[in-house]
């Protein structure tokens, strides 16, 4: 029988996890400061080794703008890529996970990956491809279990 440990020792640790997302942000913030990422070039035939693809340009161009509240202001909200706080009145995009980037910091962001570079919750690309693996993933995903491979 499948101990504790059996099922969860694959999980990456908060520790873990806060780097992944440290490592996400980073990558944002060198796009701002002119840095050129090449992504994409990497020749790995599997996507777990590699960022995916960029988010669908029709779904970033119909990203919500949002106008920044006076609470949101007060409550020293700040772009998670540039460290700015946003100011009354702002127009920012709105992420399907809720979270607020300036346009000029998430867009160019989204036009490398499809994922929030903060929770790395992942926007539909228009990579058929990476599609495929995302559904492939989730049928593997609940296939595992039970098996001892
Ligand atoms: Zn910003
Ligand atoms: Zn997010």
């Amino acid at each position: 029988m499948a101990s504790y440990f059996d099922e969860h020792n694959c999980e990456p640790t908060v520790a873990e996890e806060q780097y992944r997302q440290n490592a996400l942000l980073e990558l944002a913030r060198s796009l701002l400061s002119g840095m050129d990422l090449d992504l994409g070039a990497m020749e790995f035939a599997d996507w777990d080794q590699r960022l995916p693809p960029p988010a669908s340009k029709k779904v970033v161009e119909h990203l919500p703008k949002v106008t920044v509240t006076a609470k949101q202001a007060d409550a020293a909200l700040k772009c998670p890529v540039c460290l700015l706080e946003f100011e009354e009145g702002e127009t920012v995009r709105q992420l399907p996970c809720e979270h607020l980037f300036h346009s000029a910091c998430i867009l160019p962001w989204l036009g490398k990956t499809n994922s929030c570079p903060l929770c790395r919750d992942e926007l539909p690309t228009d990579s058929p491809e990476y599609e495929e693996y995302k559904q492939d993933k989730v049928i593997r995903h609940d296939g595992n279990r039970g098996s001892t491979g």
